[in-house]
């Protein structure tokens, strides 16, 4: 597959502009995100708006929203998660501007004066995605797993009845 080209961005011009940026990118395009899907078809919507805060950080407001299929760690099978990342992402090049950066902010460096839209894209998704995903219980398929959960509710079910009698 031919890469797409990289589309970079320079925050501290889209923030001193106060621009919005948003579209959608295909799953299959982020390399290290592919790495941990179970099926890469679909796209993520993106929303960015960039702006310079009160004490003059340079602020990226991040809305992320994708279906992803992941690998159930339970029965090895497809599970569907759905993500809705909203973040603040506060640019900083030194440590001084590292402290100075409010609470609520995720902290983003930037060396350069351009940063890639698709891996500021592919950070949010890969903070949102959960490390262990994992079907609920009745839709699990691994029996293995059910079977043992069976044994060790028996004594409850066991008392269940009694109580009914
Ligand atoms: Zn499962």
């Amino acid at each position: 597959m031919v890469s797409e080209q990289l589309q970079t961005i320079s925050p501290l011009l889209l923030a001193k502009n106060k621009e919005h940026v948003e579209g959608s990118i295909c799953l299959d395009s982020l390399s290290r995100l592919k790495d941990i899907l179970s099926d890469t078809t679909g796209q993520a919507q993106y929303s960015f708006s960039f702006e310079i805060d009160v004490n003059d950080i340079c602020v990226i407001k991040t809305r992320i929203v994708a279906n992803v299929i992941l690998k159930c760690q339970r029965c090895l099978k497809p599970i569907s998660i759905n993500i809705e990342k909203n973040s603040i992402l506060g640019i900083f090049s030194n440590s001084d501007e590292l402290e100075a950066l409010a609470d609520n902010y995720e902290p983003l460096q930037l060396d350069e004066e351009v940063v890639s839209l698709d891996m500021l894209i592919e950070d949010e998704l890969l903070l949102a995605i959960p490390i262990a995903p994992l079907h609920n219980d009745d839709e699990c398929e691994n029996s293995l797993y059910l079977a043992n959960k069976n044994i060790k509710e028996s004594p409850f079910s066991v008392l269940e009845k009694l109580k009914i009698d």
